[in-house]
């Protein structure tokens, strides 16, 4: 072989990342690091809560990788040591490799709320993170057990964040549920901020669809939830205020993952600084982060994006490698489709350059769904649901067939 290009993660920037090397690099062995047998997606993870999806449709097998001579090991990457090439497993057992790619996602800042740790999501579920599937199950499970005319509280984080939609995407499909099931329920939605992604859009959603049920509370008006009780089912707000909910979703601040903190990756903002153009890290050679773990702003932490940047971490990290050449002028892009209800998609979208010092948004590419009434833009709607579908279908099939 020309080399060993090893993987840490097996979500959206790394499962993509395996599967684009396969393909265009095949003298390279490629060895994928996952502690999870499975992949659950967080995109369509809300489509669960509206009652649209199923968690094994949502759920994916390492067996296509596999299958493409990936060496998939399911374990968790404990250290790095950059001097040395090797990834220290959980296991105990030691990777050696010539390039290594990063993907791990995010770390949720346990005690950023007061009162929210590891055993506090078992009442008030993130569902922020695929992992088992559980926190995404649990969240609806709560749901359907809710009382008639019941409270559901959501606690939205700050920038950045995973996901910029997602909250918005996620109260609508809560919405869509109880719509059916529980119309008396109402929507608390708390947020730490004054505004956010696609807000026109789904303001138009809410008024449209949902009537009074969703109530969202910006941070000026005591939105900021920095406090939990979870025996007495409380959200605290920065002023004091108690609001009793029965279910609680809970998305709290975000970091990156354990182990490129651990090992020095990332800087004191918590996230790692990259290259624009190749992603390898600032602080080490031969690793290549990407996905939600890097600063990449103005782009957002979506798994569109950690699928997009893999590419060319990939294309630069083994160019070195195979005497190829590294993408000179890469091209990122996004799309973040929203489900709004039956029948209804919204979407951002948004192409980057790298520059010598980061990233920007091309100028007049991209765009929003237009706005307007109901009446006249359902069609539109229905499309954009579909392109949303078609979506996920393509880029799950980017990453694990
Ligand atoms: P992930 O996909 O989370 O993958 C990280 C992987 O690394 C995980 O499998 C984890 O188990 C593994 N890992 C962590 N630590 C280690 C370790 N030490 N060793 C080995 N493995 C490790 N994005 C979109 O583009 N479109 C959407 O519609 C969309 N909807 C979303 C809806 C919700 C509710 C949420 C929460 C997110 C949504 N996103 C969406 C965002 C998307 O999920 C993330 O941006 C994307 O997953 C980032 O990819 P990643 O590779 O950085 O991390």
């Amino acid at each position: 072989s020309t080399g060993r290009l090893v993987i840490i993660g097996g979500g959206f920037g790394g499962a993509s990342a395996a599967r684009f090397a396969r393909i265009n690099y095949p003298d390279v062995d490629v060895t994928l690091v996952e502690p999870y047998p499975t992949f659950v997606t967080c995109p369509y993870g809300n489509l669960i809560l509206g009652g649209k999806r199923t968690l094994p449709q949502i759920t994916h097998s390492y067996d296509g990788l596999r299958a493409r001579g990936v060496n998939v090991v399911q374990d968790r990457a404990a250290d790095i040591d950059p001097d040395a090439r090797t990834v220290a497993l959980e296991s105990g057992a030691s990777l050696q490799y010539d390039k290594l790619i990063v993907s791990p996602g995010i770390g949720l800042r346990w005690g950023a709320i007061d009162g929210y740790d590891q055993a506090a999501t078992e009442v008030f579920p993130h569902a922020w993170m695929g992992g088992d599937g559980s926190q995404i199950t649990n969240l609806r499970a709560q749901l359907e057990a809710l009382p008639e005319g019941g409270v559901v509280g959501l606690a939205i984080p700050e920038n950045p964040f995973r996901c910029p939609p997602g909250p918005y995407e996620r109260i609508s499909m809560i919405a869509h549920y109880l719509k059916q099931t529980n119309p008396t329920a109402k929507i608390l939605a708390f947020d730490s901020k004054e505004g956010f992604s696609k807000q026109g859009l789904f303001e138009d959603v809410w008024a449209e669809l949902y009537g009074d049920m969703i109530e969202w509370i910006p941070a000026n008006q005591d939105g900021r939830i920095v406090a939990v009780d979870v025996q007495n089912k409380l959200f605290i707000s920065e002023f004091g205020e108690e609001h009793r909910v029965d279910v609680g979703n809970v998305i709290p601040p975000q970091t990156s993952a354990a182990i490129v903190r651990d090992t020095g990756l990332a800087n004191d903002t918590g996230w790692v600084p990259v290259n624009s153009r190749t992603f390898e890290a600032d602080a080490a050679r031969d690793i290549h982060v990407i996905g939600d773990a890097t600063i990449a702003g103005p782009m957002p932490k979506s798994g569109y994006i950690a699928n997009s940047t893999s590419k060319t971490a990939v294309s630069a990290a083994l160019a070195d490698l195979t005497g190829g050449s590294a993408p000179s002028d890469p091209v990122y892009f996004n799309t973040c489709y929203s489900h709004g209800g039956e029948d209804y998609g919204i979407s951002v979208v948004a192409v980057f350059r790298a520059t010598d010092d980061g990233f920007e948004a091309t100028p007049d590419s991209g765009g929003l769904s237009p706005r307007g009434p109901l009446s006249e833009l359902a069609e539109n709607r229905r499309l954009e649901a579909r392109y949303a579908d078609a979506w996920y279908d393509s880029i799950t099939r980017d990453m694990f067939s």
